[in-house]
């Protein structure tokens, strides 16, 4: 089982679409009209189904509920303005997917059932994506263990699913944050690289102490000795100092984002010089007093860059300079004219639907 036709298809008799107002999206709140769902039992996937989004019954021992066996995915789609639908590095996504799997026991997706089951999906909710300014469909490809029973132990069976959600470009606000000294969000050894719904819940007691101070983000530092900079809550960090842009390089602690490597290979296109190395805390402090630190900023998916004010350690504030011309603003731009196909893709990232 391995083409398109072996999709079963059941369309959706209506549409919510009439009753969506896509001025005002909150982000991933509202879901597209029809669904996809892969099963996995008896040691095989079965064929998968593209459906009407709906809710579905869970044993209430099914193993995701009890151990975590649970990982996902985050992805956008464009419309350009011939009305054709793109995706930004699917493969990235299907390979780092694959590898979360691996990590938390659970069996490998088929590329088939990934990328040509997306999309099937995605040109059956094609309305959604739209092509006005900063417009994108949020792909959220996740699998859950469904196999019951309360025994720690991997489950047999599996559940994979695609849900997509329309989005406006997001603006999170001014965003400060806070370097982390006592809490992580990953180890060596751990499940830091992997997409599992795990690292996201332990972050959010820490994340909520820091919200509860006036920050909206941490970043991370390695467990071990607090000292070097990691990533954020849902981005890799950046940090220019003087010209330079520097981020940690990917690790067993830290997500390899894909967003963080375009943007790499971006800024070099752009003669910009980058060092994938690790930023020291200290180094950062120093650069900060002596006014070398020009800007932080995230990296991911959902808010494509993101740039942060200022950052607090050791109880002390440091705000960032304004700047007239940031690399954030200049890679944004660029990034984005990419991904919604108003610049030529000159990497090959752009993959029609
Ligand atoms: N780090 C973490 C922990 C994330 O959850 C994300 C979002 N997927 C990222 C970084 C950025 O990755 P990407 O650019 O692939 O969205």
């Amino acid at each position: 089982m391995n083409t398109i036709s072996d999709i079963k298809i059941t369309q959706s008799l209506t549409s919510k679409i009439n009753e969506v107002d896509f001025e005002n999206l909150t982000f991933g709140s509202i879901f597209t009209d029809h669904m996809l769902i892969c099963d996995f039992k008896n040691g095989a996937w079965q064929q998968p189904e593209i459906k009407p989004y709906e809710p579905f019954l869970i044993d209430p021992s099914a193993k995701v509920f009890h151990y975590g066996q649970a990982i996902f995915e985050g992805m956008k789609a464009y419309k350009d303005a011939a009305n054709d639908v793109w995706l930004f590095r699917p493969d990235q996504n299907f390979e780092r997917f694959n590898k979360s799997a691996t990590r938390l026991a659970m069996p490998e997706v088929p590329e088939f059932v990934f990328i040509d089951g997306l999309k099937t999906l995605i040109n059956l909710d094609k309305a959604w994506v739209k092509h006005e300014n900063g417009s994108s469909l949020y792909i959220r490809p996740f699998m859950i263990a469904t196999g019951s029973g309360v025994i720690a132990q991997p489950s047999t069976q599996y559940r994979f699913m695609i849900i997509l959600s329309p989005a406006k470009s997001y603006y999170s606000g001014e965003v400060k944050v806070i370097i982390a000294e006592h809490y992580s969000r990953a180890a060596n050894g751990g499940i830091g690289a992997a997409k599992a719904a795990g690292n996201y819940s332990a972050q959010f007691y820490p994340t909520k102490l820091a919200n509860d101070e006036g920050f909206q983000q941490i970043i991370w530092t390695d467990d071990a000795t607090h000292t070097k900079l990691e990533e954020a809550g849902t981005m890799n960090v950046f940090f220019r100092i003087n010209d330079t842009l520097l981020t940690a390089p990917t690790s067993e602690r830290i997500l390899d984002g894909v967003t963080r490597k375009s943007v790499i290979d971006l800024a070099k296109r752009e003669n910009i010089e980058v060092e994938v190395r690790s930023v020291l805390v200290e180094e950062l402090v120093h650069a900060a007093k002596e006014g070398s630190l020009k800007e932080i900023f995230g990296a991911g998916t959902a808010a494509v860059i993101n740039p942060i004010a200022g950052f607090s350690y050791q109880g002390t504030y440091y705000e960032l300079p304004k700047l007239e011309t940031s690399f954030a603003q200049d890679i944004k731009t660029k990034l984005t004219a990419i991904q919604t196909k108003d610049a030529e893709d000159t990497f090959g990232w752009t993959v029609k639907v």
